[in-house]
């Protein structure tokens, strides 16, 4: 597997049509008997949260993406999924498919007052990152949360583990299975951290840190336990939903267990 070359200074790989995509969501939802609700930001903009809460189900498990532009794996990722219904049975799943719809228009990791949303959970300036905040209040504790990302520089596939709990992990499993279909990013540095076989550990406090990614927002009110999943953009769509959709399913089955 070779890489495209086709990003030179950002994403230049295949584009999503994010009306359909998120047509699709939607449809593909509710056939399957998800509830679909509506989060309202402030500037008459609003966005799809897809819930499937089972009274029954001890797991609480929850995934995001879209939240940056220019990284269309990750919705493609949950609309893979939900076609197939390949969710673990015994849990409840909270997603959110599509954070930044203005952001795929343009191919842009910002929205479209140019807020990068993924550093804005300290400050919230971003209505639709409020709007989510206020939705997550209402949630109840999750057992783990994916953040579906893609990194149009890397050489392959990565993660990272925030789990400040220090509870079991699964990156190890995540990556071995991933490493028979998609290249693995080993450099031992990744984004300036220190990264061993694809995995990132970092310890941070994120009360020190001034830019909140959604992860460190969920790992300070909602759960003790975030992956941010990294699949490489400079390989074809195709291979990084497949990649992604592995990935996805090897840690919701995990905890859902
Ligand atoms: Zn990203």
């Amino acid at each position: 597997m070779q890489p495209l070359r086709r990003n030179l200074g950002a994403y230049c790989g295949e584009r999503i049509h994010v009306e359909a995509v998120q047509a699709a969501l939607i449809s593909v939802a509710e056939k399957k008997g998800w509830e679909i609700d509506w989060l309202e930001c402030d500037d008459s903009d609003r966005f799809p949260v897809i819930t499937r809460v089972s009274e029954k189900a001890s797991q609480r498990l929850y995934v995001s993406a879209g939240i940056h532009g220019d990284e269309p794996a990750g919705p493609m990722t949950i609309l893979r999924l939900l076609r197939d219904d390949c969710w673990p049975r015994d849990a409840s799943l909270w997603l959110c498919p599509l954070l930044n719809y203005s952001g795929f228009q343009r191919n842009s990791r910002e929205d479209k007052q140019g807020i990068d949303l993924n550093r804005d959970y300290r400050h919230r300036i971003s209505p639709r990152v409020r709007a989510h905040i206020r939705w997550l209040e209402s949630t109840p504790r999750f057992e783990v949360g994916l953040h579906l990302h893609e990194d149009w520089e890397s050489t392959g596939f990565y993660l990272y583990e925030l789990n400040p709990r220090d509870r079991p992990t699964f990156g190890e499993r995540v990556i071995q299975g991933l490493s028979r279909i998609c290249p693995i990013d080993t450099a031992e540095q990744i984004d300036g951290r220190p990264a061993k076989n694809g995995i990132l550990r970092p310890q941070i406090d994120p009360a020190s840190q001034q830019e909140w990614p959604e992860a460190f927002f969920m790992v300070q009110e909602k759960t003790d336990l975030s992956y941010t999943l990294e699949s490489p953009s400079d390989y074809p769509l195709e291979l990084r939903v497949n990649a992604m959709s592995l990935a996805v399913r090897t840690l919701l089955e995990a905890y859902a267990a």
